[in-house]
């Protein structure tokens, strides 16, 4: 039966462009498992998946049946039960099937099975299988904990999945961290139930230019796995089980899309660098790239932007166990300068907290109260000096490569900004002791807390460049939370407040000849351009997949 479900449009099709649409079937993922790789295997592998899966199996059967022998009588009826479904038919048929037809690694499978199950056990209104579902779950989890104990790192998904099915994610919650382990372009487009506009899932999943809808409330739980489904996230709407008519109507909308992008892509690298942007009264309209990764750079590089406006560092450190040290985080940033070919680079320092945690096992304040009000960004650095000084002399050290501008995320007072000036002079200190090379940086800070922007010329007095995050500079405006989507028809970056303080930032910047610059989401939405060179914004940084956009809309 056809029916739809609405949510927040985050997505856009290729480039940006209108055609945000996406088909094709449900794969459900629950967040707690999502921490596991999802992964196509080849078809000489299924037979080593499925050996993975019957090892993991015996081993979690063995674990139990010892520990069942010493548990009390109580607990050992569970583990009883635990031990049944363990050897259930209908759990290993199912895994059997998505490996086996799906091509699914084995956790990946065990999860899908999961879901299928559960859904059963859902449409039966008795509280004791509710409670064999909860024993169900314990038991993948168990199974998936064997799996996970013998192959413990997370694998990307593959990039070549030509011979499957286009893919949807469908999901409760996606962290950001697990959004960006699906960069591998497999799914075609997302939709979870929970998350707001400028959500971090939901940034991540316009950079990768794929329609997705987040705030779909409760479509987890309508949506069964291998559903045929199609996002539209024009309208926000995701359609579920689809008339042939339907689908046939949006396919052919989704490959239109597509064409229009190939040529989009094929004229745009005829034209290697594109032309000049000019704002009405001459002055150049510059247009840089936020990037998650070091590897995005040649997206940036290919869709003609002419910096790295934001490079979100906290993407290296978050969803591992270890993190990274002084020597990798130097070789991305080097990467970054050294792919960038001279252009100017701004790296932002960690800005881990409220809607992008650490992994739980670093012991990070996820419990804390209220996050987005609590340790986050450069107040968790500030009060993790060490890690912190890491970050710095990496990245004075990948300047020798290029000059890099590091910016500062989340200040607001000038003791703040005080602290974070000692510590570079310490880090540079530090590497001078060692007699360790290092380059020239630029200091800059983002405005995005209300404090800031009310207090600019201290910010100009100590700073080379301001940036204005305008995502988080709305959502402190209006103490809306951006990752709410119970209030995020109140989120808005239009509001009177917001602007006001946007346009007095930009007007203070241009007046003390200082480069100033908006990365936040307003910049590559075309129905913020006009006001924002109106108030004098020449920066503008947005995700490659927005540039094309970008240039036609100031063409026009
Ligand atoms: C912002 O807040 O606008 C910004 C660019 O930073 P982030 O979205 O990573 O919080
Ligand atoms: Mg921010």
């Amino acid at each position: 039966m056809t029916f739809s479900v609405h949510g927040i449009s985050v997505g856009q099709g290729l480039g940006g462009a209108a055609n945000g649409v996406a088909t094709g079937r449900a794969v459900k993922i629950v967040s707690s498992r999502t921490n596991v790789a999802h992964y196509f295997i080849t078809a000489d592998q299924v037979q080593a998946e499925l050996d993975r899966v019957r090892i993991a199996r015996d081993a979690a059967v063995r674990e139990m049946m010892s520990a069942s022998k010493e548990a009390p009588q109580e607990l050992s009826a569970i583990m009883d039960v635990h031990l049944m479904l363990l050897q259930d038919e209908t759990l290993a048929d199912g895994v059997r099937h998505f490996i086996e037809e799906r091509h699914y690694n084995a956790e990946w499978a065990l999860g899908a099975q999961l879901e299928v199950i559960a859904a059963q056990f859902d449409e039966v209104h008795d509280p004791y299988m509710r409670e064999r579902k909860r024993d169900l779950e314990q038991v993948v989890e168990r199974l998936i904990a064997q799996l996970t104990d013998a192959r413990p790192q997370r694998a990307f998904i593959q990039q070549d999945h030509s011979q499957h099915e286009s893919l949807i994610l469908i999901a409760h919650d996606l962290s950001p961290a697990d959004m960006i382990h699906f960069k591998g372009d497999v799914f075609s487009g997302f939709v979870t139930d929970v998350g707001g506009k400028t959500s971090h899932t939901a940034i991540v999943a316009r950079s990768m230019g794929i329609p997705a809808i987040v705030g779909a409330k409760s479509a987890s739980h309508l949506v069964r796995h291998d559903d045929w489904v199609i996002v539209d996230a024009d309208a926000g709407v995701l359609i579920v089980d689809p008339t042939t008519d339907i689908l046939a109507q949006y396919q052919q909308k989704q490959s239109d899309g597509l064409v229009a992008w190939q040529a989009h892509l094929a004229n745009q690298s005829k034209n290697a660098m594109p032309a000049a942007l000019l704002a009405d009264d001459g002055t150049a309209i510059t247009v840089l790239a936020n990037i998650e990764l070091p590897s995005d750079a040649a997206a940036a590089l290919a869709a003609g932007a002419q910096g790295i406006g934001l490079f979100r560092t906290e993407f290296l450190f978050m969803g591992r166990a270890e993190l990274p040290d002084e020597d990798e985080q130097y070789a991305a940033y080097r990467d970054v300068v050294l792919a960038m070919k001279g252009l100017p680079v701004t790296i932002r320092t960690i800005d881990i907290g409220a809607d992008k945690p650490l992994d739980a096992r670093h012991g990070y304040a996820d419990s804390q109260p209220n996050p987005a009000l609590g340790l986050r960004a450069i107040r968790w650095c500030l009060a993790e000096p060490a890690m912190f000084l890491t970050q710095l002399r990496a990245l004075l050290r990948a300047a020798v490569h290029g000059r890099i501008e590091v910016l500062i995320p989340m200040l607001a007072h000038e003791s703040e900004i005080k602290q974070c000036l000692l510590m570079l002079e310490r880090a540079r200190l530090q590497m001078g002791a060692l007699d360790v090379p290092y380059g020239e940086i630029g200091l800059g800070a983002m405005i995005e807390v209300p404090a800031a922007a009310l207090i600019v010329p201290i910010f100009l007095k100590y700073f080379d460049f301001l940036s204005i995050g305008s995502n988080d500079l709305t959502q402190y405006t209006l103490a809306v939370d951006r990752a709410d989507e119970s209030v995020a028809h109140l989120y808005d970056a239009m509001h009177p407040a917001v602007q006001f303080l946007i346009e007095s930032t930009i007007k203070q910047c241009n007046a003390a000849g200082k480069p100033i610059s908006v990365c936040g989401e307003i910049a590559g939405d075309e129905s913020h351009t006009q006001s924002l060179l109106a108030m004098g914004l020449r920066r503008f940084s947005m995700h490659p997949t927005q540039m094309a956009n970008f240039r036609r809309a100031i063409k026009k």
